[in-house]
């Protein structure tokens, strides 16, 4: 088959939009120090691995999987204190949530806000479903700059406005006046995504009683079920209905539903491992203030952003990963990002073989 016929093909078919864009990048990571996705780094015990494989034994396979998946409802409706007076949708995913939001709300002229730098889906999932998106620039301190984000949202009055509390990239959660302002002055939705809320006690739940225009949405990526691939939306019920509508029957298959029952079920070790990953947060933080030519700031998440000397950071990021390190450069993403990378927390092991990098790539050694 000739490819130029193909490439024709592509160039007549394909929408402009999305054959500009670059697929979404995973660096190889085998057999490296991997601190650059947010990951938890611990396992189960052995004793909870067996029961978990014991339940997966009985799993039937061959037939569709609960599309209502209730029993991993439940679960997290007792285990993350979701009111009776909410609903939960679930999604293959946080990612696939922010695409049924989009898909929801999608028509001529509308678009999708964010203040930034911000999580990357956002941006991404609105270029591709055909939404135009508008990044705010946060404030010196990575606050919400409010007047900036009102007169915004006055101008452009987002179908979608999502704020990520705490942030990613940059760890903090926004002062909660501002987050209410923004959330009174928009028209739209507008999207609490507390993909780290093990990591902080900061807890916007309430404000989905509060406002008819608030959604929360969690993950259980990043405290240890990165794998699975199950984010979930919390509200009212007739919000959730009409996302309902767009989600694909069986978005959350066999196995996810089975292995989130079980975690559910056994959440306190959950809890354990992400209060060992807050602790250690304290005492990477700590050391890497300690560090000169570094600039730490604090952080609510399970990762630490740094500012390294000027025009410096790709070289760190390299010379990391010459020791197998691999973290995430933030240079060149944003302008509010030059010199930053960002710093997975991970067990305390894991934080002294970063710090023992860091410092030597610091110094210029080998
Ligand atoms: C990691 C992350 C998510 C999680 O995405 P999943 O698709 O659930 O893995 C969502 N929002 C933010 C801000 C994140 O950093």
């Amino acid at each position: 088959m000739s490819s130029e016929r193909i490439n024709a093909r592509i160039q007549q078919w394909v929408r402009p939009e999305i054959r500009v864009l670059n697929a979404y990048h995973v660096p190889p990571a085998t057999g490296m120090l991997k601190l650059d996705a947010m990951e938890n780094p611990y396992r189960w015990p052995d004793d909870m691995v067996n029961a978990w494989l014991e339940k997966l034994r009985a799993a039937s396979i061959n037939r569709y999987p609960d599309p209502q998946a209730a029993l991993v409802r439940e679960g997290l409706r007792r285990e993350m204190g979701v009111s009776a007076k909410h609903d939960i949708l679930l999604g293959n995913g946080s990612d696939e949530i922010i695409q049924m939001l989009a898909i929801a709300v999608n028509a001529r002229g509308r678009c999708i806000m964010a203040p930034e730098p911000a999580f990357v889906m956002y941006r991404m999932i609105a270029t591709l479903i055909g939404l135009d998106y508008l990044g705010v620039p946060l404030d010196a301190n990575f606050d919400l700059d409010l007047d900036a984000m009102l007169a915004s949202i006055k101008q452009h009055q987002p179908a979608l406005i999502f704020l990520a509390l705490p942030n990613n990239p940059t760890g903090n959660v926004f002062s909660v006046d501002r987050v209410r302002a923004v959330i009174e002055a928009a028209e739209g939705l507008v999207i609490l995504d507390e993909a780290y809320t093990a990591f902080t006690d900061a807890d916007h739940l309430s404000f989905a009683e509060d406002y008819d225009n608030v959604l929360i949405m969690r993950t259980l990526s990043k405290v240890g079920l990165a794998g699975l691939r199950l984010g979930l939306l919390i509200g009212d019920a007739a919000w959730l209905a009409e996302i309902e509508k767009i989600r694909l029957p069986y978005n959350v298959n066999v196995l996810t539903q089975l292995s989130a029952e079980f975690a559910l079920e056994n959440f306190q070790i959950i809890r354990q491992q992400t209060a060992l990953i807050r602790t250690e947060r304290e005492r990477l933080t700590f050391e890497l203030q300690g560090i000169p030519d570094l600039h730490v700031w604090p952080s609510e998440a399970n990762f630490v952003l740094v500012r390294t000397p000027e025009g410096r950071a790709r070289e760190i990021f390299e010379f990391l990963k010459q020791r197998n390190i691999l973290i995430k450069c933030l240079d060149g993403a944003h302008p509010q990002l030059r010199d930053c990378l960002r710093l997975t927390v991970g067990e305390p092991s894991d934080s002294d073989q970063l710090l023992v990098a860091l410092r030597d790539a610091l110094a210029g050694a080998a």
